[in-house]
C-alpha cells in the first residue's frame, strides 16, 4: 500500500475528532487516529502495537517499529486535541482546508500535523534496511491529563537513543521547558452571625493567612531557583481565583483559592506539595479552619535536556535555528525518564495552538521533512 500524500493524510487525521478533556460530556475516543496511523506504518513494514489505556476504554498509545536492535530515534506525538469553539471558526474544524498558504483545522500544529511530516521522513526510507529502530509513537490524552504519555513511562517503553516530541516549535529545537502545577486550596470554616465572631470560624479570616503565607512561598522559591534559559527566570506562583462566603452579615464557612505554579527544570514538584500543603495547614490552624490542597489536574512535570546534547546540536544544524526554550508544557519528562535524549521540535507555531482557526503553515512542511529524514539517516542508518 502506497503512503497518501501529505494533505490526504492531514485531512483524514483532523476529519477524525479525538477532542480529550477533563469534562466526560466532552471527552472523545482517540482510537480512529490511532487506527489511521497503525494501516499507514503497517503498509511502510512497521510492526505496529496498539496499547489499550489501563481503565480508560477508547483510549489508546501507538508503539510502531521498523528495525531492530538497541538504540534508534523515536519520533512521538499526541493524537488528542483540546475542545473548540465552533462559532469562532471561519470553516468547519474538522474539514482541512486552504488559505494564503495555510492549512486550517482542529490539531493542524498542535499536533496532528506531525504525523504526515514523520510518516513522509519515513517512507523515504521503506527501502532501506534500518541499522537501528525508528520508532513512531502516538500518545492519549496529553491535553487533559498526560495519562498516555505517563503510562509509556510507567511500562517501560519504548526506548531508543533519542527522542523528538513534534510539537509546533516553528522548526526551534526546545531543550527545556518549565513544569505546571495546578491548585486548589479548600479551607472550611463555620457559618454563624456576625454580629459576634464566637459564633463561627471565619474562613476568610484564615484564608487571609493563607494568601500572606503563599506569597512568602513565592518570594522564597524566586530567591532559591532561578534559570536565566527562560524568559520568566523564576518560578511563578498565581493566585488565579478566589471564592468565598455570601453575606456580609454571615461568619463566612468556606474559602476556596485556585493557584497556578510554574516550576523550574530542577524543582520536585511532589516536595513542593508537601511543603505547600505543610505551610497552608499551619497558616489556617489559629483560626481553627481545617484546610485542603489538592491537585486540579494531573502536574506536567518540568522538562530540561543538555543543550550540547548530539540530538538539540542536530537539530539546530539541520534546522538552522538555535536550541531555545518555550512557555508551555509538553510530555517530554516521561520520555526522558525512558533514557532517551529528548528534544521538542515539530513544524507550526503555538500561537495557532488552542485557538479559534487553528492553521498550519505549508512553508513549514517540506524544512520539517527534511530534517526529520536527516535526523533517522543519522540515528537509524549510522
Ligand atoms: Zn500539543
Amino acid at each position: 500500500m502506497a503512503l497518501p500524500e501529505f494533505e490526504e493524510m492531514l485531512t483524514t487525521l483532523v476529519g477524525s475528532p479525538s477532542v480529550s478533556c477533563t469534562c466526560p460530556d466532552i471527552d472523545q475516543s482517540n482510537l480512529k487516529v490511532i487506527e489511521h496511523l497503525a494501516n499507514w506504518l503497517e503498509g511502510m513494514g512497521f510492526k505496529t502495537d496498539l496499547v489499550p489505556m489501563p481503565g480508560q476504554p477508547g483510549k489508546a498509545n501507538l508503539i510502531a517499529q521498523r528495525g531492530n536492535g538497541e538504540g534508534g530515534l523515536v519520533l512521538a506525538g499526541h493524537t488528542d486535541t483540546v475542545p473548540f469553539d465552533e462559532a469562532l471558526w471561519n470553516s468547519d474544524p474538522f474539514i482541512v482546508s486552504e488559505r494564503d498558504d495555510r492549512l486550517y483545522g482542529l490539531g493542524t500544529c498542535d499536533m496532528k500535523g506531525f504525523f504526515p511530516v514523520a510518516l513522509t521522513a519515513a517512507q523515504r526510507y521503506s527501502q532501506t534496511d534500518l541499522n537501528k529502530p525508528l520508532i513512531i509513537v502516538a500518545t492519549s490524552d496529553e491535553e487533559s491529563s498526560m495519562a498516555g504519555g505517563r503510562y509509556l513511562m510507567e511500562s517501560g517503553r519504548p526506548r531508543a537513543d533519542v527522542a523528538i516530541i513534534g510539537e509546533p516549535t516553528g522548526l526551534m529545537p526546545v531543550y527545556a521547558h518549565k513544569g505546571i502545577m495546578m491548585m486548589a486550596i479548600n479551607l472550611q470554616g463555620s457559618s454563624g452571625h456576625s454580629s459576634n465572631p464566637d459564633l463561627g470560624r471565619n474562613a476568610l479570616d484564615a484564608m487571609h493567612a493563607v494568601m500572606g503565607e503563599l506569597i512568602r512561598f513565592r518570594e522564597e522559591l524566586a530567591a532559591r531557583h532561578r534559570n536565566p534559559g527562560f524568559e520568566v527566570v523564576i518560578p511563578t506562583l498565581n493566585l488565579g481565583c478566589l471564592r468565598a462566603g455570601d453575606n456580609p452579615n454571615r461568619i463566612c464557612d468556606h474559602a476556596e483559592l485556585q493557584i497556578d505554579l510554574r516550576l523550574l527544570p530542577g524543582m520536585d514538584g511532589d516536595q513542593i506539595f508537601a511543603d505547600l500543603q505543610k505551610r497552608i495547614e499551619a497558616a489556617a490552624e489559629p483560626f481553627q479552619v481545617p484546610a485542603t490542597l489538592t491537585a486540579l489536574y494531573p502536574p506536567v512535570p518540568p522538562f530540561e535536556t543538555d543543550r550540547e546534547g548530539d540530538l538539540v546540536q542536530t537539530l539546530s544544524r539541520l534546522s538552522g535555528n538555535a536550541a531555545g526554550t518555550v512557555a508551555f508544557g509538553t510530555e517530554a519528562h516521561f520520555l526522558q525518564c525512558l533514557g532517551m535524549e529528548t528534544v521538542v521540535f515539530g513544524p507550526g507555531s503555538i500561537n495557532q495552538a488552542h485557538q479559534p482557526n487553528e492553521y498550519l503553515a505549508r512553508s513549514q512542511i517540506n524544512p520539517a521533512v527534511d530534517v526529520i529524514d536527516q535526523v533517522i539517516r543519522r540515528y537509524c542508518l549510522a
